[in-house]
């Protein structure tokens, strides 16, 4: 007769740890061999080395040496991964201390195994259980809401969900009070009538009566193995499922939990440890808000920049006295040129040139009847409003009849209308002018401030009337000139110079005494100089929001070994290694999302404030706003992905032991 084929068959095991320097056998030759349906209590001192066997045949330990078939799979040479799987569809667990996740309901705590087998009929399978150990009207509360026997019960829900063949206790009844006992073991031994099979460690006599089988241990020997013929036994009883039958890898593995699950699992362990996780997001937040405000303040410094140099035209050169030496080199006499209204005549009948103006800068003292302001006077010939965006919204520009007249008219910018004219029409006032009386003729567009000089803080008149009445000037300070198309610029810019020498000749060639500024080059310098600043201002918001992932790290990295009975109990359930790296990683990646979206809000109101409470120029990007997320996504992923390991590496007694 064949004999029945055994459901858990080890032969030959040993397992030896090294406390202290001295090798301790905590598993020394045992073999035992366990059918499907029996009821075994595995009893003997404390250290003889009950835990480890059933460790050894719960899957959750490997024997340093020997054999181990579980339904007909030979686990010897089967991955940890594939061991999670078989744990997962194959065994159920019940511990002394229950290893309930402390912010799940018992419905959550139950639909654990289910996860990790992919299966999706969660809430039946976990209530039904529920119902099985009597507990359906607990279903939604929380493991510190029950007594340890409702905890026990739970926990004997749990280990049930996923049908395993085997159940396997480790002192199920250590924590509990005699009438608690009792229930757990009515329940197990209900559950074994029903077909499955139980091991339970235990060293209590009374709890081992109920078993009809006893394994003794001493010293990692097994030394006895007692069958009892109880009248139990005798019952009939349900053929247990898969028993004899070997079950095939691909059935053990079953399915794979799926995205969604891992994101659920994620969030739970985000909002159990609120003040933890709100710490960390922090960390990302004034990273990204810091990135986010920086930003947008260069990109406004860019944007007004960029505008105000559209204002000037992009084919403007400007001429001026002056050297190419700058610092401390002093320079000679009369190595400084001086030019003139009449140099400015001569300019304007070069052919590739269509307009000129010539200007001269000052400050004066304008007084409106009461009103009193100090202002920047710029004297310019007519050309000037077309040249430099300053045709008057209100009233009109001067003339060349008046420009020649030397009359005493003014075009004035609206921080001089608001100073000097607060509720009234300015155009067709008088206003002193350093004493002399000015009629005023328009008012110039605004145009904003650059961040250090108010643009609207002027007053234009004509040339000759600043030179000769006002500022007492014999030279003019600048001479702007307008080429007719960009392409010519170079060639006009050789024309202007090759003119100015030839009306000037210096005494020392090598020192021309003028500059030529092309406006298109300077568009181009400061428009580097403001990327510079970005870039600046950006690198040093990277650095805060580095330092905040390393934060995200430090923090996971705590919650890791905070969490490592967490994590033993999930491998135990059933948890591949990947299982748990997503779900450390999604953490990780949430809190840094959640960070980043909370720091891209702050970033935009602060940005908001600098530029209603500051007058800053600031422009909130949404390539900043990309940037910030993507990096917030890449920080959560490259600074969740140590702690995640260590998590994923963790072996499931080890860290179920963990204290
Ligand atoms: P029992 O469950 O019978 O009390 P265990 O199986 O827990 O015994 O332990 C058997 C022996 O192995 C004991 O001496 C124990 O100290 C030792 N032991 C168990 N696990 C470890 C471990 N992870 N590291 C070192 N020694 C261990």
């Amino acid at each position: 007769m064949k004999p029945k084929e055994a459901l858990l068959e080890l032969k030959g095991a040993y397992k030896t740890y090294t406390l202290g320097g001295t090798p301790v056998k905590a598993m020394d030759n045992v073999s035992v061999s366990i059918e499907a349906g029996e009821f075994v209590a595995i009893m003997g001192p404390s250290g003889s080395g009950k835990s480890t066997l059933l460790h050894v045949l719960g899957l959750l330990d490997r024997p340093d040496q020997g054999q181990y078939v579980v339904a007909g799979i030979d686990t010897t040479t089967r991955t940890d991964d594939q061991l999670a799987g078989l744990r997962n569809r194959l065994l159920g667990f019940v511990f002394q201390q229950f290893h309930l996740l402390p912010n799940l309901t018992a419905q959550a705590n139950v639909e654990l195994p289910l996860l990790y087998a992919g299966r999706r009929n969660h809430q039946d399978a976990a209530s039904n259980r529920l119902r099985e150990v009597g507990l359906a009207a607990r279903s939604d509360h929380r493991p510190r809401q029950m007594s340890g026997g409702e905890q026990q019960r739970v926990a004997i829900a749990r280990s049930l969900v996923n049908d395993p063949l085997v159940i396997l206790a480790d002192e199920p009844t250590g924590n509990l009070d005699t009438k608690s006992e009792a229930e757990i073991l009515r329940v197990l031994e209900e559950l074994n009538r029903q077909g499955i099979t139980v091991v339970m460690v235990t060293h209590e006599p009374e709890v081992a009566a109920r078993a009809r089988r006893i394994l003794r241990m001493r010293d990692g020997k097994l030394i006895a193995d007692e069958r009892r013929k109880t009248a139990a036994k005798q019952k009939h009883r349900a053929e247990a499922p898969g028993s004899g039958a070997a079950w095939s890898a691909e059935q053990a593995r079953g399915g794979r939990a799926v995205f969604t699950d891992h994101l659920r699992q994620a969030l739970y362990a985000i909002v159990s440890h609120k003040l933890r996780s709100t710490l960390s997001m922090l960390g990302i937040l004034i990273g990204v808000a810091a990135v986010i405000a920086m930003l947008a303040l260069g990109q406004g410094a860019r944007d007004s920049i960029t505008k105000q140099l559209a204002s000037l035209g992009s084919n403007l050169l400007n001429v001026h006295p002056g050297s190419h030496r700058f610092g401390p080199v002093s320079m000679e006499a009369g190595a400084v040129t001086r030019l003139t209204p009449q140099d400015s005549e001569a300019l304007r009948r070069l052919p590739m040139i269509k307009r000129v103006a010539a200007s001269v800068q000052g400050r004066a003292q304008v007084v409106a009847g009461a009103n009193n302001w100090n202002t920047q006077v710029i004297g310019a010939e007519v050309p000037y409003a077309e040249m430099r965006a300053s045709v008057p919204t209100l009233g009109r520009f001067f003339t060349d009849e008046e420009e020649r007249g030397r009359q005493k008219v003014a075009v004035i910018g609206t921080t001089v209308v608001q100073q000097l004219f607060p509720n009234s029409n300015p155009v067709g006032a008088t206003v002193r002018v350093n004493r002399i009386p000015f009629q005023i003729i328009g008012v110039l567009p605004t145009k904003g401030a650059t961040g250090w000089r108010d643009q609207d803080d002027v007053m234009v008149i004509p040339l000759s009337t600043a030179m000769y009445r006002l500022l007492g000037k014999e030279y003019v300070d600048s001479i702007d000139v307008e080429v007719r198309d960009a392409k010519l610029m170079d060639a006009a810019e050789d024309a202007v110079s090759a003119l100015i020498k030839q009306r000037h000749p210096s005494p020392n060639r090598e020192d021309e005494g003028f500059e030529i500024r092309n406006m298109a080059d300077l568009q181009d310098t400061l428009k580097q100089a403001t990327q510079t600043m970005t870039l600046l201002l950006g690198s040093i918001a990277a650095i805060s929001l580095l330092v905040g992932g390393i934060g995200i790290m430090n923090i996971m990295l705590v919650s890791v070994t905070e969490r490592t009975r967490e994590i033993g109990l999930r491998k135990a359930l059933g948890a591949r290694r990947q299982d748990i790296l997503i779900q450390f990683l999604i953490e990780a990646v949430l809190m840094t999302v959640s960070g980043g979206l909370a720091g891209i809000l702050l970033g935009a109101g602060i940005s908001w404030g600098m530029s209603t409470v500051a007058k800053w120029n600031t422009t909130v990007s949404w390539w900043s706003v990309l940037l910030a997320l993507t990096f917030s996504v890449g920080v959560g992923l490259a600074f969740g992905l140590w702690p995640a390991r260590q998590a994923a590496q963790l072996k499931p007694i080890e860290a179920l032991r963990y204290e």
